[in-house]
């Protein structure tokens, strides 16, 4: 059984990824406070203080499917991570892919990959990669006859509200109907022909995700977005693969200096952070209850965490920053939580 055959067989599959200081760490004399040993360990060397004022560090260890080092690339968090998950959604199945962790941690760059020009490691992102192997499995023998067609939705949820990035940001109802089936109504679903059309859908979508920033509503990094790739099959859902850059988790905003808006955001993102763990979690239970009325995240993602043939993956993002200590001491309690019992 190699390693990611492991990952195939179980439902839930939480890694963590710590990205290189940056150059405003460096330039900061922040330290390096995380280390990764290998084999799913990490350990976080967090400083604190005693009664008396004398300084040491409390080191913490915690275990995971897979830790990834600064000197991951992206090919091998992809492989251990969302790859084995394209092969749930021809099998029939659901599958999602979840990158969680404060602003700044790297989760678009996971996710979308980094292609700004300004970073020396232009580097595919795991949407990329994903679209790559759908087209791939689709050209195999045993999957050619199935008459599988291939469509890719992108939208953004913002404040428990849905905007559409592949229709000018167009905002969306969602509905539930009698058997508890849920529907974004008049979201555009694109046929795609090849992984470069997904791209270009990628492209286009992040690009309405990012413009106007700096109007009152539009931060990417308060908002998820959700890129679905969707197989059909005369018509119905075959397979379902969700890949999720959720929106930043970010400790210490000061409530008395935020403004309202910065508030609404920070109640809305944390009821939704928590929502999404109650779902995952009774994923891995196979609790008949799954609360994903919680929150519109987790009610868009319900066909996530039912059923036989589910399967999810957390890739939890950390800063090494001793800067970013709060903030990473929280991912990695919450991807903790998320892991399967
Ligand atoms: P987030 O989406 O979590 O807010 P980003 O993906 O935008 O964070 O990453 C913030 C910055 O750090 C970007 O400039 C990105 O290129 C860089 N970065 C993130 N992860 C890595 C990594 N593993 N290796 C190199 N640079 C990275
Ligand atoms: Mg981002």
């Amino acid at each position: 059984l190699s390693l990611s055959d492991m990952v195939e067989a179980r439902r839930i599959c939480v890694c963590v990824r710590k990205r290189p200081l940056n150059n405003k760490e460096v330039t900061k004399n922040d330290i390096d406070v995380v280390s990764i040993p290998g084999n799913g360990t990490l350990l976080l060397h967090e400083p604190k203080q005693k009664v008396d004022l004398t300084k040491y560090l409390d080191n913490q260890v915690f275990h995971f499917d897979y830790s990834f080092d600064e000197s991951s690339t992206n090919d091998l968090v992809y492989r251990f991570t969302a790859k084995p998950l394209v092969q749930t959604i021809f099998d029939g199945g659901v599958a999602t892919c979840f990158a969680y962790g404060q602003t700044g941690s790297g989760k678009t760059h996971t996710m979308g990959g980094d292609f700004s020009g300004k970073s020396q490691n232009n580097a595919k992102g795991i949407y990329a990669m994903a679209a790559q192997d759908v087209f791939a499995l689709l050209k195999q023998r045993r999957y050619s006859g199935l008459d599988l067609c291939p469509y890719v939705t992108f939208f953004e949820i913002y404040n428990s509200k849905v905007f559409d990035l592949l229709n000018k940001k167009a905002k969306l109802r969602v509905l539930e109907d009698e058997k508890q089936q849920v529907q974004v109504v008049g979201l555009q679903e694109m046929y795609v022909s090849c992984a470069e059309d997904v791209i270009k859908m990628i492209e286009m979508g992040s690009a309405c995700r990012t413009s106007g920033q700096t109007s009152a509503n539009a931060n990417s990094s308060r908002s998820h977005a959700v890129l679905q790739v969707i197989l059909r099959r005369r018509n119905q859902v075959h397979g379902k693969f969700s890949l999720v850059d959720l929106a930043g988790n970010e400790r210490g905003i000061d409530v008395r200096s935020s403004d309202r808006q910065t508030l609404v955001e920070t109640a809305e993102i944390n009821c939704s952070l928590l929502a999404l763990k109650e779902c995952i979690r009774s994923l891995g239970m196979d609790s008949h209850h799954i609360p994903f009325r919680m929150s519109k995240l987790t009610q868009v993602l319900r066909d996530s965490f039912i059923g036989e043939n589910s399967r999810t993956c957390m890739i939890a993002m950390v800063s090494p920053g001793m800067s970013s200590c709060d903030s990473t001491v929280n991912t990695l309690r919450y991807a903790d939580r998320v892991k399967e019992l």
